[in-house]
């Protein structure tokens, strides 16, 4: 494909060219959920922009190696260090292991993950299982870089250059939000080790230099990213929020690892760090503190299909803000619908020779994505495609299918009955309205409309709004 793929830089606060570092695989670390609760749709923009990251990559004609972890222990209340330990806290919480808690919320992540097409990556890699390294790391630069608190082994910042470049932490409102720990030399120091209270038994904790106890949070991604891709790596992901004290620390670690500041000056562990922007409703940013919160299962409760979310992340550029209303998640149902109706009637049209080529378009769609990822200009392109009478049907179906590897929204499996808006509270259930549907067009074709109008009222009753003449062929919704 032609147009360079250019990426934003968080370090650099840029629009950059990529140079893969091994274009045969292109390495990329997203931090992952932390498994004490359900992820929020908010949480799950984060993975379907990652996914677009990677999709990019193969569609740039790359090969990718995608390591997501899922964070099972030491991410506190507080990204900062404060707090209890989110997933000993949840396990109280619901008189649960903690090891059943993190089951249960893994598997329901990894649901979600299927059901809005996010490829897998090569490997969910479970912190819980990297413990030797995280302590083996941390032996690495203990003597350099930390001291010991009571509460653990700290790392000090001081012994990094340039900490905070990425946080901007000089200009940024962020790190006032640092809870204050008694004998701290830096307020932004942090628990690379946390020592489990005298007396205190968690159920998660092991062996160290530093006495029984967990790893810090920060700890964890540094040595699953090292393990699994090795430092440098290509791209590193995450929610904007994570650019402020997670990702930080994450480069502190690593700075103080490699020891190859002066060879290597600017060496943070990975060459990009990309963050996508929040998603937020009326309340403001959407997040699991604030109590309630939308699940993707919330959506399909309510007919909306996980692909119709997905297209309506896609339609906003990864680094804006996005609002959820439920008026912009029909609307994106109901542009999904549109595409596969026409990629039905494409399939089931009679094939005929295309005057002149396709290449305008999937040069265009290439420009969109490799700037940035700019997905809501990609999505037009394969609107005009699928529009375009001079194209043979088949070929707009196999450029549209090409597009759609990088969208990722199985335009050719779902079909239009899936994107009914079909809530799971609604009292009759399909078989009931499409026989009720077939007995009014024979009443139709009989010219019966008095039994017609009847049969309509009857399913209005059960709330079925019979659409006839929709233009987009929905013949009923609920
Ligand atoms: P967590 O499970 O809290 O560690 O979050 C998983 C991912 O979701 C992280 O990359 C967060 O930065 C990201 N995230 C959290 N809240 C939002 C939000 N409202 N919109 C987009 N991403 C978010
Ligand atoms: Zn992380």
């Amino acid at each position: 494909m032609n147009a360079p793929l250019r990426l934003y830089n968080s370090l650099t606060r840029s629009i950059e060219d990529f140079r893969p570092i091994d274009p045969a695989e292109v390495r990329i670390y997203t931090c992952g959920p932390t498994v004490y609760n359900y992820q929020h749709i908010g949480n799950m923009r984060a993975f379907l922009f990652a996914d677009t990251l990677g999709r990019v990559m193969r569609w740039k004609g790359y090969g990718l190696r995608h390591i997501i972890n899922i964070t099972d222990v030491g991410h506190l209340t507080s990204d900062a260090d404060a707090g209890d330990d989110k997933m000993e806290k949840a396990a109280r919480a619901q008189q649960k292991s903690i090891w059943d808690v993190a089951a249960h919320y893994t598997a329901a992540f990894k649901h979600d993950v299927e059901r809005l097409n996010i490829t897998p990556p090569a490997k969910w890699t479970v912190a819980t299982d990297y413990v030797p390294q995280m302590i083996a790391f941390a032996e690495t630069i203990a003597d350099k870089h930390c001291y010991r608190l009571d509460s653990g082994l700290y790392f000090d910042v001081s012994t990094v250059p340039d900490y905070g470049r990425l946080a901007r932490a000089a200009t940024d409102a962020g790190e006032s939000r640092i809870d204050p720990i008694d004998g701290k030399r830096n307020p932004q120091d942090f628990a690379i080790w946390r020592s489990s209270p005298p007396g205190e038994q968690r159920q998660m904790e092991w062996d160290s230099p530093w006495g029984r106890g967990a790893p810090g949070w920060h700890l964890e991604c540094s040595v699953m990213s090292l393990a699994e891709l090795g430092h440098p790596f290509d791209v590193h992901t995450g929610g904007i929020d994570h650019r402020e004290i997670h990702h930080p620390n994450e480069i502190a670690q690593n700075q103080a690892r490699c020891a190859c500041t002066d060879a290597e000056p600017g060496f943070t562990g990975a060459k990009l760090w990309m963050h996508n922007n929040f998603l937020v409703d009326r309340g403001g940013k959407m997040s699991k503190s604030a109590g309630e919160f939308l699940r993707l299962q919330t959506l399909v409760d309510r007919g909306i299909h996980p692909l119709s979310y997905r297209l309506m992340c896609l339609s906003a550029h990864y680094r804006s803000e996005l609002e959820f209303t439920w008026e912009s998640v029909i609307a994106a149902q109901t542009r999904l619908k549109r595409l596969v109706q026409a990629v039905e009637k494409l399939r089931a049209a009679p094939d005929k020779p295309s005057r002149g080529t396709a290449d305008r378009y999937s040069e265009a769609f290439d420009a969109a994505i490799s700037d940035d990822l700019n997905t809501p200009r990609a999505l037009p392109v394969l609107d005009e495609l699928l529009a375009d009478k001079a194209l043979s049907p088949a070929d707009r179906l196999t450029m549209a299918a090409a597009f759609d590897r990088v969208l990722g929204l199985e335009l050719a499996a779902i079909t239009r009955a899936d994107l009914r808006l079909r809530p799971a509270d609604a009292g009759i259930d399909e078989a009931a309205i499409e026989a009720k549907l077939a007995e009014r067009r024979e009443a139709r074709a009989a010219k019966d409309f008095a039994r017609s109008d009847a049969l309509r009222d009857e399913l209005a009753a059960a709330g079925v709004e019979v659409m006839d003449g929709d233009p987009l062929g929905w013949d009923w919704r609920l």
